[in-house]
């Protein structure tokens, strides 16, 4: 049942923020817009679990945002950052845990050589750079809703009437952010995922020009979506037009398997980028893949590419102890799937006898209740016609019964090694809850 609970410390707090940082927030997806009301500030996260600063505890559905496979605040990956502590805290100099961690890394995923950098955004921004410097053309090719950070030339997506037409013409990509120039913009092509002929098409047509073509491969940034066997294959067809294949692996990276989406699909990427559980909580990013690619990077090679703190001790602790207990326990994978795959069916029966449409689309521990008929969603432009409206009710619902739902319909929620029967049953009881509530508004 609704728990009355008091928001005035948030209040406070969000009153404070809005004063010294744009919105009140440090990333913009946190400030709730999309859904309303007060967002929740967080005192402290334990397993499965957030408690905000007004006492309140929620079953956590953000993990971050993804890094927080293991549950918060894991015991393994706590020891190893306060061991690390003790011996400082950042060297500019290399030190051995950056060895370590690259070497697992390259284990896990196959990868040749690894580069660490600080978060998801720098290891899309600077894979970019290198594939363009390795050869030597200057256009990119994105997918429509697919997130890769906030380098210029990747906030692109194209507007309605500047897609990919039948003929794989495209029309000038538009910016998706102010202060995005032009110029920019006009490098970056853009295309609908989980069309495999249009990208042929594009391939036949530009292909010579293009240096990378970067994709998640499962989508979690418009919500998730999930590729089809088709459109992979023509992924892969993009190589042989001399173009470099990025699989971002940022939020799908050792979170569907072992090895990421990678290893789950069966990808043959000629790089890959990674963040979020790379860094078990820690500001940590990475790219990585084939050798001779990788040694076009400063300063064995001509492409430029440095961070100051990149390697951070602290934050490779973290990385490594996360990848260590995932490796050390492979049933971690099976164990979230099986939440995951309960969570789904127990949503689409609750809508369903609420007589409220809803497409849910899952994978892995990554999972998009959308508040739309379906049949199916397989890109973005599916997607946005959910009703977001109805959605954000349904988020209140829950969050008012302890359930901290993503706060926006176009994300995917994040299952825990730390969710178990107990979380998942009052998430089902919350969500009975919640449907019945927003029944009334779905025929309006
Ligand atoms: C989160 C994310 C990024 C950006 O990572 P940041 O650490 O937020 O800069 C890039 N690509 C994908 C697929 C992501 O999910």
């Amino acid at each position: 049942m609704t728990v009355p609970s008091s928001t005035a410390q948030s209040e406070a707090l969000f009153a404070r923020a809005k004063a010294v940082t744009p919105g009140g927030v440090n990333s913009p997806v946190r400030a709730f817009k999309s859904v309303g009301g007060v967002p929740r500030f967080i005192a402290e996260a334990h397993g499965a679990y957030l408690t905000d600063v007004d006492g309140q505890r929620y079953v956590d559905y953000l993990g971050s945002w993804g890094p927080m496979i293991l549950g918060h605040d894991h015991p393994a990956v706590r020891a190893a950052i306060a061991d690390t502590l003790t011996r400082g805290t950042s060297f500019g100099a290399p030190s051995p845990l950056e060895v370590e961690l690259a070497e697992l890394v390259t284990q896990i995923t196959g990868a040749g050589k690894v580069r660490f950098v600080n978060s998801g955004t720098e290891a899309t921004m600077s894979a970019l750079r290198l594939s363009r410097g390795f050869t030597g053309r200057d256009y990119i090719l994105k997918f429509r809703g697919n997130y890769h950070g906030h380098a210029d030339g990747l906030l692109v997506e194209a507007g309605s009437g500047l897609m990919t037409n039948a003929e794989g013409q495209l029309g000038a990509a538009a910016p998706s952010s102010a202060g995005v120039p032009e110029a920019y913009a006009h490098l970056t092509l853009v295309a609908e995922y989980n069309d495999p002929e249009a990208l042929d098409a594009l391939m036949a047509g530009r292909g010579h020009e293009i240096a990378a073509v970067i994709f998640e491969p499962v989508v979690g940034n418009s919500g998730v979506l999930i590729p089809t066997p088709e459109f992979l294959a023509a992924l892969h067809r993009v190589k042989d037009h001399g173009a470099v294949l990025i699989a971002d692996e940022v939020m799908t990276g050792f979170r569907l398997s072992l090895s990421g989406a990678t290893g789950l699909l069966g990808l043959r990427p000629d790089l890959s980028t990674w963040g979020k559980i790379i860094g078990g909580g820690l500001p940590v990013g990475a790219y990585g893949g084939r050798a001779e690619i990788m040694d076009y990077v400063s300063p064995q090679g001509p492409v430029y590419q440095a961070g100051t703190l990149s390697g951070n001790p602290l934050a490779m602790a973290a990385g490594l102890a996360t990848l260590q207990q995932l490796q050390a326990d492979p049933e971690i994978y099976t164990r979230l799937e099986n939440y995951t795959t309960a969570l789904a069916q127990g949503l689409k029966a609750a809508a369903q006898a609420a007589g409220v449409p809803l497409t849910v689309n899952h994978i892995g521990s990554m999972l998009t209740a959308f508040f739309h008929p379906g049949p199916e969603i397989r890109n973005y432009t599916q997607a946005a016609p959910s009703n977001t409206k109805i959605f954000a009710a349904w988020f209140q619902a829950l969050l008012a019964q302890g359930i901290y739902w993503a706060p926006s319909q176009f994300e995917s929620v994040f299952i825990s090694n730390a969710h178990s029967d107990a979380e998942l049953n009052a998430t089902l009881g919350a969500a009975h809850i919640a449907f019945k509530n927003v029944s009334g508004g779905v025929n309006q």
